[in-house]
């Protein structure tokens, strides 16, 4: 990695952890066979090495290899699991439940289908970005046909009380779906032991590359297609899969598995210093719930200080301002809107992400360099 660089934006991507760089090049060019291909070897080890990856996924989750569905990443499993779901059902306008802090890969095909007649209630979080288990059970009726609620939430780490969740969701027989994107090979996600009914994920986010996700579909969960032609997948996302890919993501979710506990134990260690670090400078405040959060994650907002002008006066340090993906946007964050955060704390806000590869030195550089940029901005 760039050496003087300092990267503490893990929830935006990931790199590529050199041992899953490793199991993918060699798809590139020697074994570029196609998996649908039934007439020789070339399509055989393309199938085998795709199939080994369907089982390092599913294990990853507590899933079976034959519930999962490769996909091009989290935004496609999110409109895939979704608009299938509203699709299948006929009859009076469907309802689904949702919360107004979901990722706009929820919330953006939530709201194309609203205009075609479905109903939605989105959820509001209380201060420390939880839904309230009450509001949910009240926005329940026989007209619901999904709830979509994240685990974590990509821009302050905080987890929703998704064991909680389903079981309400289960008693009504409604499908239980979950955006896992930020979660998954970060803390324990177990689709069998949580209830969930389907689930989206992205490997670029735990170390895998960029442009390959997964859709856990429940087995006995029947959902159509939104990519049509050639009917890979079982039908559910046709395509040429995209081998060397959903190789790295296999390999990404084994070595989650084997280390996830020793990273989040790390992180958590790190980012509590980063967090306590920032905390002594006058006017910083967290945002999000202390305990009820990802491990490697911090939103901080700085009283007073413009988070633009903070990130251009630390070019060398990559944090960001709310979600990356909604960056082209000078809203303030959504999310830390629904939280209740004025605007004006909101835009000084900044979330920090650290990962796999993050360094005590370079968490104990960074918080001096925030420290000290936060100075000179006041000073002005
Ligand atoms: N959901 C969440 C919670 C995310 O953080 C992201 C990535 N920012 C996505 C969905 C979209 O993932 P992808 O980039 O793989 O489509």
């Amino acid at each position: 990695m760039n050496s003087d660089r300092i990267y503490l934006d893990h929830n935006a991507t990931t790199p590529v952890d050199p041992r899953v760089l490793e199991v993918m090049l060699p798809f590139f060019n020697d074994r570029f066979g196609n998996a649908a291909s039934r007439n020789h070897a070339y399509g055989w080890e393309a199938e085998e090495s795709v199939e080994l990856a369907r089982e390092q996924v599913a294990n990853l989750i507590g899933a079976d290899p034959k519930e999962i569905v490769f996909t091009s990443g989290a935004t496609e499993s999110n409109n895939l699991a979704i608009k299938s779901v509203a699709e299948k059902f006929d009859g009076h306008p469907g309802h689904v439940i949702s919360c107004e802090t979901e990722h706009r890969a929820v919330l953006d095909p939530l709201r194309s289908l609203e205009k075609a007649g479905l109903q939605v209630t989105y959820l509001q979080v209380d201060s420390e970005g939880l839904i309230d288990l009450k509001e949910l059970e009240s926005a329940m009726s026989e007209h619901t046909i999904l709830i979509s609620v994240m685990i974590a939430n990509n821009e302050t780490g905080v987890l929703q009380p998704v064991a909680q969740i389903s079981q309400l969701a289960r008693k009504r027989n409604i499908p239980f779906m979950t955006d896992a994107t930020q979660a998954v090979g970060k803390i324990p996600v177990d689709v069998k032991a949580m209830g969930i009914d389907l689930l989206s994920f992205s490997a670029h986010k735990m170390y895998g590359p960029k442009g390959v996700g997964a859709l856990y579909v429940r087995s006995g969960m029947k959902i159509g297609s939104q990519i049509d032609g050639g009917g890979h997948e079982r039908g559910m996302r046709s395509g040429t899969l995209n081998v060397p890919g959903i190789v790295g993501m296999g390999k990404a979710c084994e070595l989650c598995e084997e280390q996830m506990q020793e990273d989040a134990n790390k992180l958590k260690t790190m980012r509590n210093k980063l967090e306590q670090g920032l905390l002594q400078v006058t006017g910083t405040k967290r945002n999000g719930h202390e305990s009820e959060r990802l491990p490697h994650v911090s939103n901080l907002s700085f009283e007073g200080i413009d988070g633009e002008k903070l990130l251009l006066s630390l070019s060398e340090i990559a944090v960001s301002q709310g979600s990356a993906c909604t960056s082209a946007t000078v809203e303030p964050s959504h999310v830390l809107k629904s939280m209740g955060v004025p605007d004006e704390l909101a835009f000084s806000s900044l979330r920090f992400g650290l990962g796999r590869f993050t360094t005590a030195e370079e968490i104990d550089l960074a918080t001096e360099k925030l420290k000290l940029a936060i100075e000179q901005l006041r000073s002005q």
